[in-house]
């Protein structure tokens, strides 16, 4: 417990440094699987995609290893138990045997569940910790958590939403800060920058509209939220003045979505834009966006953006140091 204080104030002090301290508005897109993070203060623009998801592939991988081996031992264990075609025979109540390796590889695969259940705990606590240090207002939909029920204490790549959200609500309404829960019935997942509104599919993680905004869809929600009053009930028409700005991000996490699901690499990713940053010569001349994203930078996690940030300010404090000749 100690140490978790420790380094939380170690993380604090890199975000005062960098100049970050409740500096954002913060709005989250939580889904029963998917969550998305967008961050907004006057420089910068942040969207974070599955924060804690990185984590958590390596015990994936091992787990869907240790499945398919105790699939393996139990078939080998009886063979009685299974019809030709690989299925388990119904109808009368059968026995099963338990080879000792068998129960050694169901062992190691409680011990791995227990494991992805801390980790993702620790994982989640941090991240409320570090985006309640960086926000000043947060925002969120007023889901309905219990009609998911997803069994986010087994698999893998989910998490615990509503666990999440009271987790940040209840540090921030500590740390005295504004959380807001914003009316369902904006359904910001069906909206667009340009107002259009157009019901997806669950499946549809991807939004592309006539205007010409891509975005990953729950990125593109979250960053919805920042404009979105709960008293207005609708999401204002700011939103537009700030897009021509933050479509850079916007698209970035469309073409980094899609070419995680094309690899099959689903980690999760962090993007940040700068908006101070001049424009770089990787615009086209029509004026798309080059395959580098222009002023938008990756990273694979929040502390590494963070450190980036704090560096970045302090090379810029050196350099104004330097006298000019
Ligand atoms: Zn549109």
């Amino acid at each position: 417990m100690l140490l978790l204080i420790a380094t939380n104030l170690e993380k604090n002090q890199k975000i005062k440094e960098a100049g970050l301290y409740k500096q954002f508005w913060v709005s989250f897109d939580m889904g029963p699987k998917n969550m998305a993070v967008v961050l907004k203060n006057e420089q910068y623009l942040i969207a974070m995609f599955q924060p804690v998801f990185g984590k958590l592939v390596e015990y994936g991988r091992q787990m869907r290893i240790l499945q398919r081996k105790t699939d393996r031992q139990r078939r080998a264990n009886n063979p009685d138990n299974y019809n030709p075609d690989g299925t388990i025979k119904k109808g009368k109540r059968l026995k099963w045997k338990r080879s000792k390796g068998y129960i050694e590889t169901q062992a190691k695969i409680r011990e791995l569940h227990r494991l992805v259940k801390e980790t993702r705990k620790a994982a989640l606590n941090e991240l409320s910790s570090t985006l309640v240090a960086l926000g000043c207002l947060f925002k969120t939909e007023k889901n309905k958590y219990k009609s998911w029920q997803s069994n986010y204490g087994k698999s893998v790549g989910s998490y615990a939403p509503s666990y999440f959200i009271k987790d940040v609500y209840s540090k921030a309404e500590n740390a005295g800060n504004e959380a807001v829960k914003l009316p369902l019935k904006n359904a910001l997942s069906q909206m667009c920058v340009c107002g259009v509104k157009r019901k997806k599919n669950l499946s549809e993680r991807l939004h592309s509209c006539e205007c010409g905004c891509i975005s990953q869809r729950d990125i593109l929600s979250a960053y919805l939220g920042l404009f979105c009053s709960p008293d207005l009930g609708e999401w204002e028409s700011i939103a537009r003045e700030y897009h021509n700005a933050d479509r850079q991000l916007l698209t970035a996490s469309h073409r980094v979505y899609s070419s995680q699901a094309a690899s099959r690499q689903n980690s999760g990713f962090v993007l940040c834009l700068d908006k101070r940053q001049q424009s770089c010569s990787c615009r086209n001349e029509d004026g798309h966006l080059g395959e580098n994203f222009g002023n938008v930078q990756v990273f694979k996690d929040l502390k590494t953006l963070v450190g980036e940030l704090s560096l970045n300010r302090k090379s810029v404090q050196l350099s104004s140091g330097i006298p000019c000749l």
